[in-house]
């Protein structure tokens, strides 16, 4: 699914005490960005440009103030089940086992047991841990846990995949292994991926068009990308 930013702006009003004026955060200011089906895109910029409410903005969580945001031809207004958000730490709940952690967004959808276990393993074999569904999710590395998010975030076949610095807080060694697996899923899945890092090697390693974040004079945090396009080799 194409994805289309148009004119979006975003002010955080906060008011520090009953009476006083509020102090106002533009965090996105105007900002335009067309996104292809199936494009791989990373966001990049330096802490508080604007990443995350951009990307939260995409999948519905937070409220635009000006603009609008296309998916799939579609205006979004509220969280999208074609529409999935991975965050750098997965929440998985603690007492469930990792199938049933990756099955449970088709539990809330009411899919009889059997057909989401079923979908759930396939899932979990994608990101390579199918040997692990009846596990716990504390018995698992924090590299694994992450993948079982990934799994989760997947299991509905959303159109669109929303990466919040999904590896930021892993070591490097296991950061190459969840790139390599976010390469292979994005070649059997097709989804459109927007991926907010801002590690310009992750960039550059992962996705096929770089879009930078990057504040300006009078125009505060507008989108100055693509800075950068290729394709994968
Ligand atoms: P990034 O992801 O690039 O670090 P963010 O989208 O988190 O940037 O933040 C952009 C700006 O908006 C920052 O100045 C931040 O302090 C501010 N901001 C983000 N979320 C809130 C919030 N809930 N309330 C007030 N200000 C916020
Ligand atoms: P992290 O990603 O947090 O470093 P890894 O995913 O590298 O953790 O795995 C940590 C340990 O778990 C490794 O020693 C590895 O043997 C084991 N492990 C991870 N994934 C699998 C898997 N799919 N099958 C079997 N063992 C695995």
């Amino acid at each position: 699914m194409s994805i289309s930013i148009q004119g979006v702006t975003k002010r955080y009003v906060r008011r520090v005490a009953p009476g006083s004026p509020p102090s106002v955060t533009t965090a996105l200011d105007d900002v335009d960005l067309d996104i292809e089906a199936g494009q791989f895109v990373s966001l990049l910029g330096p802490s508080g440009c604007g990443k995350t409410t951009l990307l939260r903005m995409i999948a519905g969580l937070v409220q635009i103030d000006e603009g609008r945001i296309m998916v799939g031809g579609k205006a979004v207004d509220s969280p999208r089940r074609d529409l999935c958000m991975v965050f750098q730490s997965p929440s998985l709940l603690p007492w469930r086992n990792v199938l049933d952690n990756v099955a449970f967004p088709l539990e809330l959808d009411g899919m009889p047991k059997a057909q989401r276990h079923q979908t759930a393993r396939q899932f979990l074999r994608l990101v390579g841990l199918d040997a692990f569904a009846e596990h716990l999710p504390h018995e698992l590395s924090g590299g694994m846990q992450q993948r079982v998010g990934i799994a989760r975030g997947l299991v509905r076949n959303p159109a669109v995949l929303l990466m919040d610095e999904p590896f930021g807080a892993l070591d490097a060694q296991t950061r190459e292994t969840l790139q390599a697996d976010l390469l292979r899923i994005w070649d059997q899945t097709k989804c459109t991926i927007v991926f907010v890092t801002h590690s310009i090697d992750e960039a550059l390693m992962l996705s096929d068009r770089i879009v930078v974040l990057k504040p300006r004079p009078g125009r505060i945090n507008r989108i100055i990308g693509p800075a950068f396009r290729a394709d994968r080799l």
